[in-house]
């Protein structure tokens, strides 16, 4: 378990001290973690009064970075991928809270990996399949960014289903 002397920021690792008997050991009871954007909740048991109690971390301590088509690495920045997603909804009827959860998904699928890093194209393409699953405009929209038109053929493949949709 992590116990490092909690900083003033909000990013550093904080101790976890019992609220009920103030003991510095505890264990995690929960096999599974829950992740609610960059703040991973514990449910974890005091070893001395053995009472139950939940904690918040962020894990923002490493960043998860994404690799670039030219080889750069940058931080993944959950920010940018909801201002992508909510520019190609703009007027669209979706809830930003399906937006959140894609970028939540986002954001898990490049912390899952070990070396904590992913490519931006994987990335993106996981959040383009689940922004084709909840609008089509959207997902075109997102696609012709993203994609840059470099593979033009695709997308127009995809816009001829769009319209062949549409015309139904
Ligand atoms: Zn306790």
């Amino acid at each position: 378990m992590q116990k490092e002397t909690a900083g003033a920021d909000a990013g550093a690792t904080v101790i976890m001290k019992c609220p009920f008997c103030g003991h510095l050991e505890d264990r995690v009871v929960d096999s599974r973690e829950a992740k609610i954007g960059d703040t991973i909740r514990r449910r974890r048991e005091c070893t001395r009064c053995n009472r139950r109690f939940t904690t918040y971390e962020r894990i923002d301590e490493i960043p998860y970075m994404v690799i670039k088509k030219d080889g750069r690495r940058e931080k993944f920045d959950r920010q940018k991928v909801l201002t992508g997603l909510l520019k190609a909804c703009e007027r669209r009827p979706i809830p930003v809270s399906k937006l959140e959860e894609i970028v939540n998904e986002a954001e898990a699928y490049v912390a899952e990996s070990t070396a904590r890093e992913r490519p931006t194209s994987a990335v993106g393409e996981l959040v383009m399949n689940r922004l084709k699953r909840l609008d089509k405009v959207a997902y075109v929209r997102f696609a012709s960014v993203y994609l840059d038109f470099k593979d033009v053929r695709e997308f127009m493949d995809e816009l001829k289903d769009l319209l062949k949709a549409r015309g139904k």
